[in-house]
């Protein structure tokens, strides 16, 4: 098979390595002889794999004791309804920064439960930067302040940690955990679905500091409290273990190759690759502002649209797939998670040069 760049921005390219390993444990687990796929969730094969999981995130994110890691399913999606119902802790408002449709989306859900204080919008500028903190109207009295420090369709991303003093700070880190390091304990809670930067889909990560568990609304859903799941080590019911074992590989692959300030290296790398590139020619644009340019998603325009077909069938013929932009935004989206090799990014940069030259 001839090299293939997958750019999707999720569910997304996983290492080779692990769906290797994956591949050779398939039917039989270390001598077991069964999938993981097959085994109960409360035998202690899996409960070996789960403790394992949950101790190499703990690790390479630094994640202090007093804080629960919980394995949800339901996306984070689901984490637009389950922020508000645990956390509202019978307050008035909810803080929300408005960076991009990620956000516009936890916004709608999050005003089913109380009321929503917008600190700012970078709606009037077509979400193309995300406002500094100085810019935005914090309540002293809102039960937490949410935020999306990668929205991943605008590719619009934040590299500061807001300071909420004693309000806590809750953050959608769907598309850009693991993509460098974090102060876990400047957070309330930081959750992520598995699809962009850690495994399959169907995994949802919900890192909660313990204060914060307990006190959800009356009526909550067993199911959506997370005092259910943090009670009984996100084993209440069968949590999902196929994709709570491949995370776990890729944890470890993480842990092998340096940690999480080696992927902020080489993601930084890889993002300056395909950066320098628009910045040097005008027949490609980044509509993001410079300080917010993601460096997991980098959505670009072709100076003349009409052209975005023709690229995209040059693109796939060059084995660089998924290019597409989100429906909402149009032109074309670069995802380059920590699975993306450089030699994939500078596939793209090659590509594109040599379309420009024909197309110019
Ligand atoms: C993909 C994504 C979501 C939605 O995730 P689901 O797992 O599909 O519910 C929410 N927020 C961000 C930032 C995302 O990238």
């Amino acid at each position: 098979m001839s090299d293939i760049y997958n750019f999707s921005a999720g569910p997304a390219v996983l290492p080779k390595a692990v769906l290797e390993q994956a591949r050779d444990e398939l039917v039989d687990w270390h001598g077991s002889g069964m999938s993981v796929m097959e085994m109960s969730h409360r035998g202690k094969e899996f409960m070996g794999i789960a403790a394992q999981m949950e101790a190499d995130l703990r690790e390479l994110m630094g994640i202090p004791a007093n804080y629960k890691v919980l394995f949800l399913q339901g996306g984070a999606s689901s984490q637009f309804a389950m922020v508000p119902m645990n956390l509202l802790r019978g307050k008035a408002s909810m803080d929300y920064l408005n960076t991009g449709e990620w956000s516009k989306k936890a916004i709608k859900e999050a005003k089913r439960y109380g009321a929503v204080n917008v600190v700012a919008s970078s709606e009037h500028k077509n979400f193309s930067y995300a406002p500094g903190q100085d810019a935005w109207k914090l309540d002293p009295d809102a039960a937490f302040v949410h935020y999306t420090p990668n929205e991943t369709i605008g590719g619009v991303e934040i590299f500061w940690t807001p300071q909420t003093g004693n309000v806590p700070l809750v953050a959608d880190m769907s598309s850009t955990i693991l993509s460098r390091p974090v102060d876990v304990s400047q957070f309330g809670l930081i959750y992520a679905g598995a699809q962009k930067n850690i495994g399959p889909a169907g995994l949802t990560i919900v890192i909660v500091r313990e204060d914060l568990i307990g006190q959800a609304v009356a009526g909550t859903p067993t199911m959506f409290d997370y005092k259910t799941h943090a009670d009984n080590e996100s084993m209440y019911n069968t949590p999902p273990t196929y994709a709570m074992y491949i995370a776990g590989l890729v944890f470890q692959l993480l842990k092998r190759e340096g940690g999480l300030a080696e992927m902020e290296k080489r993601n930084i790398a890889k993002a300056d690759l395909l950066y320098n590139y628009l910045d040097a020619t005008d027949f490609y644009a980044s509509p993001v502002a410079r300080d917010n340019r993601s460096r997991m998603n980098i959505p670009f325009t072709l100076k003349d649209a009409a052209l975005d077909e023709a690229f995209l069938k040059g693109a796939r013929e060059h084995g660089l797939l998924q290019l597409k932009g989100h429906r909402s935004v149009g032109g074309m989206r670069a995802s380059i998670y920590n699975a993306m090799p450089i030699e994939g990014v500078a596939a793209l940069v090659d590509y594109m040069k040599a379309f420009e030259q024909k197309n110019a």
